[in-house]
């Protein structure tokens, strides 16, 4: 078993949407970005690697390089299990948590986790999605960004 964690933050930017998990959400700002921003997918990109010993999101896909402008982060998490699965590890669960104050998690929380479970290739239950604030503290507390956190195991096969 191998243990992984990834943190991802994005300062809130014009736009009407957030990409959370591949899911489309609307919302009253969109995020400053060069792919398209996903904070879930890049927090689970970065915990997969981190578990498999291969470094971070960042050596993977640089934002220097022009194939990623704009990409959907789903990419990223297809290429990076491709990495694993090449090494024999497979993903045995994944815990997800989102921080903001805004936009409200809940009613989405169904939506994404079907879809990291999808491009996981695991069964619904064992992908988790927790959301929280901090209270108003900070920049996350004053909605100035988004940030997610994951935690993801992984086995030797
Ligand atoms: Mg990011």
């Amino acid at each position: 078993m191998r243990i992984g964690s990834g943190l991802d933050v994005h300062a809130f930017g014009p736009g009407d949407h957030l990409m959370l998990g591949g899911v489309r959400i609307a919302h009253s700002q969109g995020v400053v970005a060069h792919s398209d921003g996903d904070v879930v997918l890049h927090a689970l990109c970065d915990a997969l690697l981190g578990a498999a010993g291969l470094g971070d999101i960042g050596q993977h896909f640089p934002d220097s390089d022009p194939r990623w402008k704009g990409a959907a982060s789903a990419r990223f998490v297809t290429a990076v299990l491709a990495l694993l699965q090449a090494r024999r590890l497979a993903v045995v669960n994944a815990d997800l948590t989102v921080i903001a104050e805004a936009p409200r998690v809940a009613p989405h929380r169904d939506a994404i986790c079907r879809e990291v479970a999808r491009l996981l290739e695991v069964p619904l239950e064992r992908v988790n999605l927790k959301a929280t604030t901090t209270e108003g503290l900070g920049f996350l507390g004053r909605a100035a960004g988004i940030a997610a956190q994951a935690v993801v195991l992984l086995s030797e096969g």
